[in-house]
């Protein structure tokens, strides 16, 4: 699996991170159901963004992109996203590009043109536009385009090799090609091939990598290779923050950085993000955040609760409705990630769980059999984390003792205390028909 991965240039923001969440969702299903994966993304660290703004720093383009790489790699942490296998960089693989670009001179798809870079000649491969579904018949031959981003209408010959200017400094190397610097897209066939094969199973990205990145990919590695580049690609729709596309002038631009700032709960954001289909636009808000918090509060609430069934015997009822949620979780995520309606048959769970304990016929076995579950579903989507392990402190624990002795006595005022004493703590108290229970106050 190879998936387009950050230009470090700047911190990444919640749409980039959608796309990473994403991947990682999917790479943990695959998983989950059995297969092994070999997950490579790549790191852009040197393209046209990262040269301008490491000048515009006044440091190297080595210092500068190794900053905002280390800047990636903590923020991936933090959403609990699982490592790649290889995470291999473009200034690394100049080699591999290099020879790739020999290969599609030899073989007619490229040529050097007057301003000494060398370019991708569209109209010799015949399946260009396959994928994004543009019209290539109606481009003029021979147009050029230089930069590496550009839009469907622009659709034209590609830069591979970038020959030196003098607005990219000290950023060159020296090659067969010439004095230079490679384009953005033959760094991902080169890298891609590199570590997956000529052929691998998947390929991943933003829907705005659609063109002309993975239109541009396929055209170099099937021109050199005469295979089948990827077999599946799957790209995940844009995000809009507060109904908008999200950007600097509309003030509704944030990186996770901004968000960690505003005291927005990192494993909230995870499960937010990955709450929407990956193929729907998803509209991110703020209240929604709190929506998944309080989520993500729902499923912990209950695996505390499972601490403290009375010891019962079993009613299979929970057997039962614990085979329908894998069922219904499980056939909605083998739907393309149907995780709308994956996570509804996960809280009509939680909500039928909570039943059988209020009512008292939930086994301890049972419950055990609830937490399993659990584990399952958070492999998956690696919200809970911590809170499986959060237990009483001690002091905590002596207090809810003295309140339990205060409540004997019927000294209802001191109990009172101890539960203000408690809750100033993190320790939230409830009294119920099968005793005390207590839960972390997340607020
Ligand atoms: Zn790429």
């Amino acid at each position: 699996m190879y998936t387009c991965g950050p230009t470090v240039y700047n911190y990444a923001h919640i749409g980039n991170f959608r796309a990473f969440l994403f991947e990682d969702l999917l790479k943990r299903w695959l998983k989950h159901r059995g297969f092994k994966v070999l997950h490579v993304m790549n790191l852009t660290d040197v393209d046209d963004k990262t040269i301008k703004g490491s000048q515009k720093q006044g440091s190297s383009l080595k210092r500068f992109t190794e900053y905002y790489a280390n800047a990636f790699f903590e923020d991936a942490a933090t959403l609990n996203i699982e490592p790649a296998n290889h995470y291999p960089r473009a200034t690394e693989h100049i080699a591999e590009m290099a020879a790739l670009i020999e290969e599609l001179m030899d073989k007619g798809y490229a040529y050097r043109g007057e301003d000494g870079s060398i370019y991708y000649a569209i109209n010799k491969f015949k399946a260009y536009g396959r994928l994004s579904k543009i019209r290539v018949a109606q481009l003029k031959t021979g147009a050029r385009v230089k930069v590496d981003e550009y839009a469907k209408e622009e659709a034209q010959d590609f830069a591979l090799w970038k020959a030196w200017t003098p607005e990219d400094g000290n950023v060159f190397w020296e090659t067969k090609l010439g004095k230079g610097r490679p384009g953005w897209h033959i760094e991902c066939s080169a890298m891609s091939m590199k570590y997956l094969g000529k052929t691998f199973d998947i390929h991943c990205g933003g829907v705005d990598n659609i063109f002309p990145h993975h239109e541009n990919e396929i055209a170099q590695s099937e021109a050199a290779t005469g295979k089948t580049f990827a077999n599946y690609w799957l790209h995940n729709e844009h995000l809009l923050v507060e109904g908008k596309r999200m950007a600097k002038r509309y003030g509704n631009y944030y990186t996770l950085r901004d968000l960690i700032d505003k005291n927005c709960d990192p494993r909230a954001i995870r499960f937010l993000l990955l709450s929407t289909h990956y193929r729907q636009q998803f509209n991110f808000t703020f209240e929604a955040l709190e929506a998944a918090k309080s989520g993500i509060e729902r499923i912990e609430n209950l695996l505390h609760r499972l601490h403290d069934v009375s010891d019962i015997d079993s009613h299979e009822k929970a057997e039962e409705l614990i085979e329908r949620a894998r069922n219904q979780f499980g056939n909605a995520m083998d739907d393309d990630l149907n995780t709308n309606v994956a996570l509804a048959s996960v809280f009509d769970f939680v909500r039928e769980v909570n039943n059988l304990i209020d009512a008292n016929t939930l086994s301890i076995e049972e419950a055990r059999k609830v937490q399993a579950f659990f584990a399952e579903f958070d492999a998956v989507f690696g919200i809970l984390g911590e809170a499986k392990k959060e237990t009483l402190t001690q002091e905590a624990q002596e207090l809810v003792a003295k309140r339990e002795e205060a409540r004997k006595a019927k000294d209802w005022k001191t109990a009172d205390e101890l539960r203000q004493q408690l809750k100033a703590m993190g320790f939230v108290i409830e009294d119920t028909a099968q005793g005390v229970r207590w839960r972390r106050d997340k607020n």
